[in-house]
């Protein structure tokens, strides 16, 4: 067993919310000096970033994670994180299929940037990313799990597009193993409040739109696997334990 700092929750330019400093090679780059072991690129309702995501923790030997943070047609927000980087295109260009087509307006809501293989610009996403998609929050978990991904309620302490504020409280089904809060001490009165919340696991993670804001470590997950194995087998351990393979429930 090792202990393996994360931030699973990280949104890079693509994201009208986050700010345009958030290139994949600064977020790589602040990852590692902030001693995270891995990190995970959640844009919302895309994959667009993930494979100049790969390329540039590579370089400075972070172990990435594709993922994105889908919006359901309920307006819950859901992390979803892959065992691969073509797993992950793959739930995108499923997900593609599901997004309801509204132009962006950069002005208002902020540029959606594509970045290439190099770190550099290479395009803007043309259609807002941030509203809801025709997935059913039922619907998502299951194409999660279809793409070999592992789909995680995201803030839920948060009211905005948090799943208990949102639904009012956490579903038998679909199953969430693992949920996710950005507040480690909120987790305690939201076990008391919703008891069901005893039999998952929880992650901490920053939801960083700004670079700054990307998680110090604090948190780590224990993976059963050495410190310097491979980025697959780490990923595998990963998703294996939030998949809830493992134990560590709240
Ligand atoms: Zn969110
Ligand atoms: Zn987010």
């Amino acid at each position: 067993m090792s202990a393996f700092f994360c931030d699973l929750h990280i949104h890079s330019c693509l994201s009208p919310c986050a700010e345009e400093e958030m290139m994949p090679g600064n977020i790589a780059g602040v990852a590692k000096l902030n001693g995270l072991d891995i990190a995970a690129l959640t844009d919302h309702n895309t994959c667009g970033n993930c494979a100049s995501f790969f390329a540039a923790c590579e370089n400075y030997g972070v172990v990435p994670v594709a993922g994105m943070e889908l919006t359901t047609s309920e307006d819950v927000h859901l992390v979803c994180l892959f065992c691969t980087l073509s797993d992950a295109t793959a739930f995108s260009e499923a997900v593609d299929h599901r997004r309801i087509r509204i132009k962006n307006k950069p002005e208002i809501f902020g540029r959606q940037l594509l970045i290439d293989l190099d770190d550099e610009p290479c395009g803007e996403e043309e259609h807002l990313l941030i509203n809801a998609t025709t997935l059913s929050l039922d619907e998502a978990a299951q194409l999660c799990k279809d793409h070999r991904g592992i789909a995680i309620p995201a803030h839920i302490d948060r009211e905005a597009n948090g799943l208990l504020s949102t639904l009012g409280g956490m579903p038998e089904k679909p199953d969430f193993p693992t949920i996710e809060v950005k507040d480690a001490a909120s987790l305690v009165k939201l076990a008391q409040e919703h008891p069901i919340l005893h039999a998952k696991r929880a992650i901490v993670s920053s939801d960083a739109h700004r670079l700054w804001e990307i998680a110090e470590p604090g948190y780590a997950l224990n993976l059963p696997c050495d410190k310097h194995a491979g980025a697959q087998e780490v990923r595998d351990q990963l998703i294996d334990y939030l998949s809830g393979q493992r134990g560590g429930h709240i």
